[in-house]
């Protein structure tokens, strides 16, 4: 059994009282690593650690240019550790190894960019109307950063926050989910190594309803980015409020897929497969409305159908793995529950529909079977509620403004899918469908250098790309009289 410490002001810690929690492998649905069970008076060392690394010590005096430096040091460590971090999630989380490897062949990307940045943060002198007087701005850094993330990828949540929040001079503290702390932590010692003074980054674990409040509400934190629910962002969203932090909020999705009837059909089938299947559905961008045109949606519906039966389940840690298990009990649970709310609003289940069983799968896990409904209605919770599993809701249209109006019939608004070959109709519909990121042709790209977030109740700002760093600093306007 692997014993993970928390890394506060750079030393690795028990929590207060040394209480510890136990993380399983859902592929066995044993333990297999235990973790410090933070509590509220961790937070305030992890805060306070944050603090005085951001006030005293190298990391303030240190220039723009060297901090850089430092990042790009660490995106190299995280390349020369990649097969051990991935093998750490894939252990923590279920997640395939495949797509770990993919993963972490660009998670340090986020550090080699935002290093490169961290000394292009200018302010503006500004021609002011008023007569003797100098206006300039500086972009000054926020001070101490909170981070909380979701169980699904926590080495890459991470990196969209902390990436740029250290380039621009802040102090972080990182969250990760209960379920799958013990990548962040190893990722940890990647950051001690690199050379970050004491207190740039630290780690608290622990259940985020014991420890959540006390670092949102906590006086000396500036900034909250969480990644996860739509209900913990309304949470955090109401509570940060209180003391006017800034917060950014990536949240959930129900995105459409849609597939018009000039589409090109085999590349549109795999869109659609790794749209809603690729890590077990569990991704906030998944396609899990697959919106089709009535005339070709029951022959693609089938293809989709065949496709997706023959995916291999079993070990994540194989290479051949194409199906892996559910990350966490309550969310195998979730979804058999939404398996069964569909079946029970009348939707016709054409593929798996319950507990995945079988010599590959083991016995312990925490396996689901690709399951396919068609006959959905949008109204139905199966259409608007986020199941965060390998559950795919199909709908067919009559014409464009019908697949449009399905398509933002929801209150989320994170990304949304479409498949065509008419330029005309790519620019009109990728301009009327409200969702953070739209994706033609092809889905689930994600970079660095591009804004991902979510409309209406997906979130609050954008991470990635160029403006990103704008998260983390806040303009002070100076003006000299003569
Ligand atoms: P969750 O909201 O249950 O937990 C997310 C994090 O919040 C965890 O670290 C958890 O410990 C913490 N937390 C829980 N209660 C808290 C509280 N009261 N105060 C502060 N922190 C608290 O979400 P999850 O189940 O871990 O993740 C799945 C969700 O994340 C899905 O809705 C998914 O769509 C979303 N997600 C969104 C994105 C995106 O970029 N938009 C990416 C990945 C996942």
């Amino acid at each position: 059994m692997q014993s993970y410490k928390m890394f506060i002001g750079g030393e690795w810690v028990e929590a207060v009282g040394g209480e510890r929690f136990e993380s399983l492998n859902p592929f066995t649905g044993k333990a297999w690593a235990t973790i410090p069970r933070g509590k509220p008076a961790d937070v305030d060392r992890a805060v306070a650690a944050a603090k005085a690394g951001f006030r005293t010590g190298p990391w303030p005096k240190l220039t723009a240019t060297e901090r850089g430096h430092l990042l790009r040091r660490l995106g190299d460590l995280i390349a020369e550790h990649a097969e051990q971090l991935a093998r750490t999630e894939v252990t923590d989380n279920g997640k395939l190894i495949n797509e770990m490897a993919f993963q972490l062949k660009y998670i340090p990307q986020w550090y080699y960019y935002f290093g490169g940045l961290a000394d292009k943060v200018q302010g503006a002198v500004i021609p002011i109307d008023k007569p003797q007087t100098f206006n300039f701005t500086r972009q000054e850094a926020l001070g101490v950063c909170v981070g909380i993330t979701a169980w699904n990828s926590p080495l890459l949540l991470l990196a969209y926050k902390l990436a740029p929040a250290l380039a621009a001079g802040n102090t972080f503290v990182a969250k990760p989910s209960e379920f799958t702390s013990a990548s962040t932590l190893e990722f940890a010692k990647l950051v001690d190594k690199a050379g970050f003074p004491p207190g740039v980054f630290n780690v608290v674990t622990g259940f985020g309803g014991e420890i959540g409040d006390a670092l949102i509400s906590h006086a000396d934190v500036a900034k909250v980015a969480f990644t996860g629910s739509e209900a913990t962002g309304r949470r955090i969203g109401e509570l940060a409020a209180r003391s006017f932090k800034k917060v950014t909020l990536e949240l959930g999705g129900k995105s459409p897929h849609i597939v018009f009837d000039d589409a090109e059909i085999d590349n549109a089938v795999k869109g659609v497969i790794s749209g809603i299947f690729a890590a077990t559905g569990q991704t906030c961008i998944a396609g899990s409305r697959l919106l089709v045109h009535r005339s070709i949606h029951d022959q693609f519906v089938e293809r989709v159908v065949a496709f997706a039966g023959r995916a291999k389940k079993g070990d994540p840690l194989l290479a051949s793995t194409q199906v892996g298990p559910v990350t966490t009990p309550p969310q195998y649970r979730k979804i058999l529950d939404y398996i069964d709310v569909a079946k029970g609003e009348g939707a016709t289940c054409v593929l798996g529909g319950g507990p995945a069983a079988g010599p590959d799968v083991g016995e312990g896990g925490y396996f689901v079977e690709p399951t396919i409904f068609t006959g959905v209605h949008n109204r139905m919770r199966i259409a608007q509620e986020e199941v965060f599993g390998p559950v795919l809701a199909c709908i067919p249209f009559e014409d464009d403004e019908e697949a449009i109006a399905i398509a933002n019939d929801t209150t989320f608004g994170l990304a949304a899918g479409f498949w065509t070959q008419d330029i005309r109709r790519i620019l009109r519909v990728s301009e009327r469908l409200q969702a953070g990121t739209v994706w033609v042709n092809t889905y689930r790209v994600i970079s660095y250098l591009s804004p991902l977030g979510g409309y209406k109740h997906s979130g609050i700002g954008r991470e990635n790309g160029l403006d990103s760093i704008q998260n983390y600093l806040q303009t002070k306007s100076i003006m000299i009289g003569t």
